[in-house]
């Protein structure tokens, strides 16, 4: 009997995680639903450019989930980096660099200098506290400590939310944002730098961590989607995969949003249903519309531009080109520009395209040379759903648990589960969270004699 670990899924969190088992000598077998690698982060190539999933950058850079994970592994020279930190805001008065640390902030022009102070009042105290306070905030929404700043302070917290979380601050833990500024403290050994694959595409972190499972004899199978998890005796006993093949194993880890799984691969009776429904409320539709554009001219050397202030519907302006030029044929530039949407806007063609011809006038205001340069634009609406479990109530230990008491032998990864940080760091961090748990069982499991189903 073959009893090895399989994991469902082949994203960030799915990868990481079976990267960090083959480096404790034991080997996974991945089972992915789709063609590709890579989870939400997959990207594709476009008329030459590669395009990711809307914007896709990694934050905290070095101090990351992720990169923690590859120099644990010993793989971080195989992924090459470019930082992304050449950020700016955009005002009526023109650009305002983005503060990377506290002396900048008190230089940050962009806001008068009573309210830098009134700034760093709320920044400061959160800077310097340690992950485990913050968990007391994490039912609070961050414009409770922000409601009476002035307009421009305010527009410095909706950049930062839109760069850490893609949303606005209204919809952001005060608990996750103190994390966030934790993490970005250079004092405390953090960074507000963010990175992008040199070679172009953010799937390049699935490609490297796949390379070093598949080295190291765990494997990845693609077009494999599992059906279902059989559990006997609160005891996993194996899956079955899309061709009701029965595959034993006493150790299965789901690396998909939990609140899609546990309603999609179990027999009704495996949870108690109070479980259920309170993993469900975890399934929170967070919307955006981004838009590439692909430019015959370089507009800017900045990576990204926030541009500030209500008029403006587009709330980040990123230059992929500038983070790498290998996204884009020689001579043409690639950029994105993206904004938060009510969920409905998602599926109504007329609203989309309101915002992007919205979008690009204002792009054209702030540099007179986009319209004429513009070679071609592809809007996307995303519901990021599962990827940003960042509201109030909803972050840390409020996520998915990583074991269930129900059933033994069963893990779950990726960026819905219990975790901080957001997106692929958050998957990443999940990983790292859960690996003891399950060394731990595997030491103490015995394989399981399943009744074939
Ligand atoms: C538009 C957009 C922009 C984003 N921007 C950023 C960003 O800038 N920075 C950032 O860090 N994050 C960003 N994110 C979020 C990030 O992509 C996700 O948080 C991360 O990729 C989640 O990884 P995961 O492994 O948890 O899940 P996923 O990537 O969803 O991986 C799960 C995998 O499981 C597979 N699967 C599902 N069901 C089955 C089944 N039954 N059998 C087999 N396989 C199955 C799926 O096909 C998928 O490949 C963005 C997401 C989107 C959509």
């Amino acid at each position: 009997m073959d009893n090895q670990v399989i994991i469902i899924g082949a994203g960030v969190g799915g990868l990481s995680l079976s990267a960090l088992l083959s480096h404790e000598g034991i080997q996974s077998k991945i089972f992915e639903k789709s063609q590709k690698i890579g989870g939400r982060t997959a990207s594709m190539i476009y008329k030459n450019h590669i395009l990711d999933n809307g914007f896709h950058i990694m934050p905290f850079y070095t101090q990351s989930a992720i990169y923690k994970i590859f120099k644990k592994i010993g793989i971080e020279s195989s992924l090459k980096l470019s930082k992304v930190d050449e950020i700016a805001f955009f005002a009526a008065d023109g650009f305002h660099r983005y503060p990377k640390g506290i002396s900048d902030l008190l230089r940050l022009s962009m806001i008068p200098f009573k309210s830098r102070l009134s700034l760093l009042k709320i920044l400061l105290p959160m800077a310097f506290t340690s992950i485990e306070k913050t968990e007391s905030w994490d039912n609070i929404p961050l414009t409770e400590s922000t409601k009476n700043l002035d307009n421009k302070s305010n527009a410095f917290f909706e950049a930062v939310c839109m760069l850490a979380f893609a949303d606005s601050a209204k919809n952001i833990s005060l608990g996750e944002f103190a994390r966030t500024i934790i993490r970005a403290n250079p004092f405390k050994g953090g960074t507000s730098e963010f990175a992008y694959p040199q070679k172009g595409g953010y799937d390049e972190i699935s490609r490297v961590l796949r390379n070093y499972i598949e080295r190291n004899g765990g494997s990845v199978n693609l077009q494999s989607p599992i059906k279902k998890i059989i559990v006997q005796n609160k005891q996993v006993v194996g899956i079955i995969d899309s061709k009701e093949n029965f595959i034993e194993t006493n150790c299965v880890v789901i690396s998909y949003p939990a609140y899609h799984a546990i309603n999609q691969l179990f027999d009704k009776d495996v949870f108690d249903e109070k479980f259920v429904n309170k993993i469900n409320k975890l399934n929170e539709t967070t919307a955006v519309v981004e838009v590439h554009f692909a430019l015959s001219k370089k507009l800017d050397n900045r990576q990204v531009v926030f541009p500030v202030g209500d008029k403006y519907v587009s709330k980040g302006i990123f230059f992929i080109s500038n983070m790498t030029p290998n996204v884009s044929p020689k001579g043409e530039h690639l950029i994105i520009s993206g904004t938060p949407v009510p969920p409905n806007y998602v599926k109504d063609p007329s609203k989309i395209r309101e915002i992007v011809d919205q979008m690009k006038n204002e792009i054209n205001d702030i540099y007179p040379e986009f319209q004429q340069s513009l070679l071609w634009e592809r809007p996307m609406a995303w519901s990021l759903v599962e990827s940003v479990v960042k509201k109030p109530g909803m972050v840390w230990k409020s996520k998915m648990p990583h074991s269930v008491k129900d059933v033994s032998g069963l893990f779950f990864v990726g960026d819905s589960t219990v975790s901080y940080g957001i997106g692929t760091d958050s998957a990443a961090h999940s990983s790292i969270l859960c690996l003891p748990k399950i060394l731990e069982y595997l030491k103490t499991s015995k394989p399981t004699m399943a009744s074939i189903p």
